[in-house]
């Protein structure tokens, strides 16, 4: 066969579940719990389940390549111009037009140890070299971060709240590392759990890109606002930088079901809210079942939470398995005592503490 590009044959692929029902029957369980990637267990928005009837017999034309209605409600919550937003497929789509658009194989891009699995995955696909800073208390350390940016450095991914960690970065840390790096290097800030932080402690990550023009934010619908399934994401840019992105991207990366499915959640802040608070009181509930049993975790900011289970996590990932509860094993990451569990209903969330106890 012929030789894949540099950098293709060392890549690990995406490691994604099996479809549920086929575990299901796999396994022979009545019923399976998905605590796995960290997904909104509320379900999908009614308006949203409306607006994509009414949107089906439009399926034979061409989505709006340009986004144009889905840009704009964007831009006006986020008080910027259309011109600084760029569509993806899911954020993850977003994350790879700014590695494509920037990032050549002479450049080096940095991230944290622990953090998202995609950004060591752009990197080499490009076939750029990939620098993993270590962590510092799980998190990153943004310090050494700083440090470790040279020329060649092209691109710095942090996600903030991080997954699979759920550390978070306070305002004045992220302000203080944005004021050290170089103007040659492009900072994604990668915001997909932003939602789940209290309004008192985000960032005002958009604002900032009036004074650092090097910044692009990053969001997601995957989340909080429960369209994992249909792929949507977007960055807020310059419109210097959203026009490079622009080039680069698919021209229909953002299908029709997926632009309106997007549009009306925005307007759906009632579901918003509730996810919100669903995840606060679920989180509450992991948490006290790990403090009653013992359980180091990493305190979380996201949707789902970070256990230290031990040494044997791989084991009991699969003893979770047959008691139909599916979490996600996290040694890829360099964590291979922890399991990361998504937040879910109170009943799931309960699913998977009984099942804990029950593997005992
Ligand atoms: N960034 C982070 C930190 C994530 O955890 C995820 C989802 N796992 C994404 C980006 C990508 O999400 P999506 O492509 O669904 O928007």
């Amino acid at each position: 066969t012929a030789a894949a590009n540099p950098g293709v044959r060392k890549l690990q692929p995406y490691q994604a579940g099996k479809p549920m029902d086929e575990l299901q029957r796999e396994l022979g369980l009545s019923h399976v719990v998905k605590l796995a990637s960290n997904e909104n267990p509320l379900g999908l928005s009614e308006k949203v389940r409306t607006a994509l009837q009414g949107e089906l017999s439009d399926l034979i034309r061409y989505p709006d390549a340009n986004g144009f209605y889905l840009k704009s409600k964007l831009a006006e919550l986020h008080q910027v111009g259309s011109d600084q937003i760029t569509l993806g497929n899911g954020s993850n789509d977003v994350l790879e037009i700014l590695a494509r658009t920037f990032v050549s194989a002479e450049h080096e891009v940095v991230f944290s140890q622990h953090a998202f699995v995609v950004y060591p995955l752009v990197t080499q696909a490009i076939g750029a070299k990939g620098v993993s800073v270590p962590a510092k208390d799980y998190g990153h350390d943004l310090d050494a971060m700083a440090a470790a940016i040279n020329e060649r450095t092209k691109m710095v991914f942090i996600a903030n709240p991080n997954n699979p960690t759920g550390t978070f970065l306070s305002t004045a840390e992220i302000k203080a590392f944005l004021d050290k790096v170089p103007e040659h290097v492009i900072v994604v800030l990668d915001e997909a759990y932003y939602e789940y932080v209290p309004e008192a402690d985000r960032a005002p990550s958009v604002e900032w890109l009036q004074h650092y023009p090097n910044l692009v934010v990053s969001r997601t619908f995957s989340k909080a606002y429960g369209l994992a399934g249909l792929r949507a994401g977007y960055a807020v840019s310059s419109a210097d930088i959203a026009n490079l992105l622009n080039r680069i991207r698919q021209p229909f990366n953002v299908n029709s079901l997926s632009l309106k499915a997007a549009e009306v959640v925005l307007d759906d802040h009632d579901y918003l809210q509730r996810a919100i608070e669903v995840n606060a009181q679920g989180m509450q509930q992991l948490v006290e079942f790990c403090r009653s049993e013992g359980f180091n975790f990493i305190p979380s900011h996201g949707n789902f939470l970070t256990i230290e289970v031990g040494a044997n996590a791989a084991d009991i990932y699969q003893r979770l398995l047959h008691e139909g509860v599916i979490v996600r094993p996290v040694a890829g990451y360099e964590l291979p005592n922890h399991l990361r569990v998504s937040i879910g209903l109170p009943e799931e969330n309960q699913a998977f503490i009984d099942a804990m106890r029950n593997i005992r």
